[in-house]
């Protein structure tokens, strides 16, 4: 167990707005066109993706499924985490309902970002 804020048996990370990505943080980033987290390691700094493409899911709140094991095995990090400030949600607009009509669902997926979070800086 590492030191920080927990919801129930969640660290809560907080996400990197300084642009440092300092160690135990989270950064918003896209991956084939869908929204994912870079995470790094709350011991060693070490950097991960989540989400789309990887081995872990995001759910709208947050919360990463299953636990997050470090990519150094040295390090030996293992937790389970919720990513502060992650939010997505459906977005009730007709442009975007009309252009994930026209494009599928890979447009569908991120119109589900809260533009809330969007208006934060990206890497
Ligand atoms: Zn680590």
């Amino acid at each position: 167990m590492s030191d920080g804020t927990r919801d129930g048996n969640l660290l809560i990370i907080p996400r990197d707005l300084t642009g440092d990505f300092p160690r135990g943080t989270w950064r918003l980033t896209k991956r084939d066109g869908f929204y994912v987290a870079n995470f790094s390691c709350p011991r060693c700094g070490a950097r991960g993706g989540l989400g789309h493409g990887t081995n872990h899911t995001i759910a709208d709140d947050g919360s990463v499924s299953p636990s997050v094991v470090c990519d150094d095995a040295a390090c030996g990090y293992h937790d389970f985490i919720k990513l502060d400030g992650w939010s997505m949600r459906l977005v009730a607009n007709d442009d975007v309902a009309r252009a994930a009509k026209e494009a599928g669902e890979r447009v569908l997926r991120d119109a589900r970002v809260d533009p809330e979070m969007l208006s934060k800086p990206t890497i």
